[in-house]
């Protein structure tokens, strides 16, 4: 497959989405983001802020409208280009069975130790990860070292960023992440997201006060949109 240059403008385009089971989650949603915009989603619980981002991910597919990257319909493009060029941390992280440096370099098997220790300490993950007896060399996953969900969340996140895409997913956890955890994620959002179009969906106002636009969801529409100075 031919490998375009990707901007990283995003376009969704009357999109609606029912999971299999329930009622509409999205109807008629339509957005559109800029190359390098910063989008934080904000709103209560079930308002569809992680299903705005899970289609954008393509672990669902439009029920009906358009997801367009580039202007193109990302269903055009196979499941590898998006791989390679959006990254994303899950609300419910997961990591396979393996070190935390496999974890870390997944798919990426030509990146180097150097790069592998710049990508975590970019995302503030190298100090909780040097914290542990056996550092990049901790089992995790099934059968390994139980992790808190924040600090699964720094290892995607260190994963995400290791393969620098030009989209970045954020969907904080909204439970047990501790306060040192989510200033370390907060702290890196700031770094590691110059350049990239990013969606975050963050719990603290200081995180998403940042974004270039903050949407109010509630039941998959946005009832208010703006700057944090606008709202
Ligand atoms: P939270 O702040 O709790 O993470 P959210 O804004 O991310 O909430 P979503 O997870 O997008 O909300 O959920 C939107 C709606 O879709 C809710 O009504 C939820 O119950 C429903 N939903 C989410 N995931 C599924 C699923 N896998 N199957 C069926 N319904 C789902
Ligand atoms: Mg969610």
């Amino acid at each position: 497959e031919n490998w375009p240059q990707i901007h990283g403008n995003i376009t969704f385009q009357n999109v609606s989405f029912t999971y299999e089971e329930g009622e509409k989650v999205l109807e008629n949603f339509n957005l559109e983001v800029k190359a390098g915009e910063k989008i934080a989603l904000v709103g209560e619980t079930g308002s569809g802020k992680s299903t705005i981002v899970n289609l954008l991910c393509r672990f669902y597919e439009p029920t009906e409208g358009k997801i367009l990257i580039d202007g193109i319909d990302y269903r055009q493009r196979s499941q590898l280009w998006l791989q390679s060029n959006l990254g994303y941390v899950l609300q419910t992280p997961h990591l396979f069975s393996g070190t935390i440096r496999e974890n870390i370099q997944y798919g990426r098997l030509e990146a180097s130790e150097d790069e592998i220790l710049e990508a975590a300490k970019l995302v503030n993950a190298h100090p909780f990860i040097m914290q542990m007896e056996k550092g990049y060399d901790t089992q995790v996953g099934e059968g390994g070292n139980r992790l808190s969900t924040g600090e699964k969340q720094l290892i995607s996140f260190a994963r995400a960023i290791l393969a620098n895409p030009k989209i970045f997913v954020l969907d904080e956890a909204t439970s047990s992440i501790d306060t040192e955890t989510e200033q370390r994620i907060e702290q890196a959002i700031e770094k590691v997201l110059q350049g990239r179009t990013s969606f975050i969906i963050a719990h603290r106002l200081s995180t998403i006060r940042s974004a270039h636009r903050i949407l109010v969801l509630r039941n998959g529409k946005v009832i208010e949109a703006g700057s944090h100075r606008q709202l």
